[in-house]
């Protein structure tokens, strides 16, 4: 007799699915939408509106051929020795990641255990709460003030084996200065992991602070300024003892091969990213300014995204709005970004046609960048 089919959601509503039972109760990470078919103005997940180098896109085709029949390099040596040379480090201090999100992965798998607690700042990137969730860890949200400032004096807790700051932070894009950092990783027991994956629109990176601190981890991704999101490239620097722990969590042949050429590619040509971040920053100004002549708080972001607020009134209306005429900005359902919409900084036509049509919506005069 043919056994009876299961019946999936009574197994998993009686704990006894297939799943770890945290993963049956989490949500799961959510990203922000990659809509198929309909051509939006997208300006909700922080990606560059900018080309990458030609020079990347040389390097991609060149890889394009029977080399990649072989494994790429295991840990993406080539890569390494580029960033190594390109950041002022040692190679021992790198590890390649298949983006900034495959490090955050390993940096969790790495060092937290059931139980273990885990700091976050509230709000900040969703995926950190995600990964501590599936590794069965504890989360120790530490709110943010009124303007999103980290509060300093809680921050630091011994109890905690890892400690997520990111700067900027996402996804107000303020940042905290370095010589905070520095102060923060002093005094905690435990790994402070500083995720830098927006740091070129900003003042100042704490790389140069693995030297001195053995628990610190810098994030960095080639996603945002270096305009690679689809090629999945990050980079994180840390003291060479973490890096051999970590090198043992991760998957054999993390980094592909057209990725690895592209990623030092990439670093070759760093003042066509410099000028694309400066072409960011500039726009990004203009933006700010609009926003606040339509009545929208805003904050000083060091990103390339813009938060706006508009206090007391729930802004997925005009998220839903903004959809039906073609730009997407992302919005978070949350208590507290209900009344705030995050957009990513595009060009300047994009950005025009995303004030002209909020405008629109709003009912007030356009304001102009
Ligand atoms: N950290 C932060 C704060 C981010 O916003 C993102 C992008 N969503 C990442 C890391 C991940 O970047 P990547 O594309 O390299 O995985």
């Amino acid at each position: 007799m043919k056994p009876a089919p299961i019946d999936i959601e009574k197994e998993v509503k009686n704990h006894l699915g297939y799943f770890r039972k945290n993963i049956e109760q989490m949500k799961g990470y959510c990203p922000g939408e990659q809509p198929q078919g309909r051509d939006y103005i997208k300006l909700n997940t922080n990606e560059n509106p900018y080309p990458p180098s030609p020079k990347v896109l040389q390097a991609i085709q060149a890889e394009t051929g029977a080399s990649i029949r072989l494994y790429p390099s295991p840990m993406s040596d080539p890569l390494r020795a580029k960033a190594a040379i390109t950041y002022g480090v040692k190679q021992e201090n790198v590890l390649a990641g298949n983006g900034a999100d495959d490090l955050l992965s390993i940096v969790v798998r790495s060092f937290v255990d059931k139980g273990d607690f885990v700091v976050l700042p509230d709000p900040t990137y969703t995926l950190y709460d995600t990964l501590v969730t599936i590794q069965e860890g504890e989360v120790l949200n530490v709110s943010l003030n009124e303007d999103f400032e980290i509060p300093e004096n809680e921050f630091v807790k011994s109890k905690a084996r890892l400690t997520f700051l990111p700067n900027p932070n996402a996804p107000s894009g303020i940042c905290i200065p370095v010589n905070k950092i520095a102060g923060f990783a002093k005094e905690l027991n435990g790994i402070l992991v500083v995720d830098e994956a927006y740091t070129d629109f900003a003042k100042e990176s704490a790389i140069p602070l693995i030297d001195t601190y053995p628990n610190i981890i810098i994030l960095r991704t080639f996603s945002k300024s270096f305009s690679l999101a689809g090629m999945r490239i990050g980079l994180a620097f840390a003291d060479p003892k973490l890096i051999e722990g970590m090198a043992k969590v991760k998957d054999s042949y993390n980094l592909n091969r057209l990725s690895i050429v592209a990623g030092i590619a990439a670093l070759d040509d760093m003042s066509w990213m410099e000028e694309n971040v400066k072409k960011i920053k500039k726009t990004r100004n203009d933006l700010i300014s609009s926003l606040n002549r339509y009545g929208f708080k805003t904050y000083s972001s060091q990103s390339n995204f813009v938060l706006a607020r508009i206090p007391n009134r729930n802004c997925r209306e005009i998220y839903e709005e903004l959809k039906k005429r073609g730009i997407l900005v992302r919005y978070f359902d949350t208590p507290r970004l209900q009344d705030c919409m995050r957009i990513t900084v595009g060009t300047d036509h994009e950005i025009t046609r995303f004030l002209e049509e909020l405008s629109h919506i709003l009912g007030k005069q356009m304001a102009g960048i």
